[in-house]
């Protein structure tokens, strides 16, 4: 069976494509390079011993969508990974942000609308939930205002699903992740922050490593147990294998309307600083940080309820903090040694 993984070769887009594949999943992944590297192929091939069929395409073009989403009619799925993600960059450049996210997601939908494509499966975030009124977070809190563009740019993408999915016959799944942090345990995959890195866990590894010279701890006097944000921190092959029962899910008809959402978290809320300390215990390396201002578009803390995924989806987290912290470490020493 064929899926259709827009995004690919990103972060969690080329763990999926492992996942699927060693599902029994044939890929046809597509990227348009802008955040991530054709090295992830390799590393997808490393692991599975096939690379995936590879189309260099940007979704905001149209026609080129079209054209390669013709080509795969047979397709049983899309799941659509490709969007801008850094909160921090979003709040800096609002109009990449809103053209990138919801003109690629507009193109990809009605791609799914010519060619009858049976089932979509769309990245959202918990970013979603703003700065919610209860913790931990159900698929049922009411969304609050969105910190950030990024964050509203999921917000408007789950809203163009959820009217989309009123009148046209494909089945949805809305997956809001919490925060992907961890590589896959071969080393052959994992994130590869182009430029400056964004988020947290590559600032920290490449902090150690000495690509960058110190980490800054974005504020340190928010109502939290240390004064830092919460976060619900999850392995990103954890996240990765959610997509496949999502899949799954879809495929055998389980589930119970034509859009569904479930969120992806640990359920575990942890903080900017105890994150630092599971990454020195783990990797035996001091890190320099200092604390720093908050970050503009922060939420102060989220943290997912994922009863939902469990139950729904069969869906089990298998990895700790520690591990994620360790397989970050081990993917940092491991882009050294590829050059990368
Ligand atoms: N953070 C930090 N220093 C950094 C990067 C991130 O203190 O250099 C904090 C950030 O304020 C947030 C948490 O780490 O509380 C996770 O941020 P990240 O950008 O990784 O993910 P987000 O939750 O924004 O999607």
């Amino acid at each position: 069976m064929k899926v259709i993984v827009t995004g690919g070769t990103g972060y969690i887009g080329s763990h999926t494509i492992v996942d699927l594949m060693q599902n029994g999943f044939e890929v046809v992944c597509i990227d348009n390079l802008m955040r991530s590297k054709e090295y992830a192929l390799s590393g997808i091939e490393k692991i599975t011993g096939t690379k995936p069929v590879f189309h260099y395409i940007d979704l905001c073009n149209k026609d080129a969508t079209f054209d390669v989403i013709s080509g795969h009619k047979d397709a049983v799925g899309i799941i659509h990974f490709a969007a801008l993600k850094s909160v921090g960059e979003s709040v800096e450049q609002p109009l990449l942000y809103y053209h990138n996210n919801v003109d690629s997601l507009l193109n990809i939908l009605a791609a799914v609308k010519e060619f009858d494509i049976p089932n979509f499966v769309f990245s959202s975030s918990c970013s979603v939930y703003g700065n919610a009124d209860e913790l931990p977070v159900t698929e049922h809190t009411l969304m609050q205002k969105a910190e950030s563009p990024y964050a509203h740019t999921k917000q408007i993408g789950e809203d163009i699903i959820r009217n989309f999915s009123k009148v046209h016959s494909s089945q949805h799944i809305l997956l809001r992740y919490f925060n992907p942090i961890g590589a896959h345990p071969s080393s052959f995959i994992g994130e590869i922050p182009i430029d400056k890195p964004n988020n947290l866990v590559p600032y920290i590894t490449q902090t150690a490593i000495g690509k960058m010279q110190q980490l800054t701890v974005f504020g340190d006097d928010y109502e939290t147990r240390d004064g830092s944000c919460i976060r619900d921190y999850i392995h990103v092959c954890d996240i990765a294998h959610a997509h496949t029962l999502a899949l799954q899910h879809l495929l055998h008809k389980e589930n119970e309307s034509n859009i569904e959402v479930f969120n992806l978290g640990t359920g575990m809320g942890v903080s900017v600083l105890e994150v630092i300390e599971a990454f020195e215990k783990v990797s035996g390396q001091k890190l320099n940080y200092t604390i720093g201002p908050r970050r503009a578009g922060d939420v102060v803390a989220v943290y997912a309820d994922n009863t939902k995924a469990e139950v729904r989806l069969g869906w089990k987290c298998q990895y700790s903090l520690e591990d994620a912290m360790l397989s970050a470490w081990n993917w940092e020493l491991k882009m050294r040694e590829l050059g990368l």
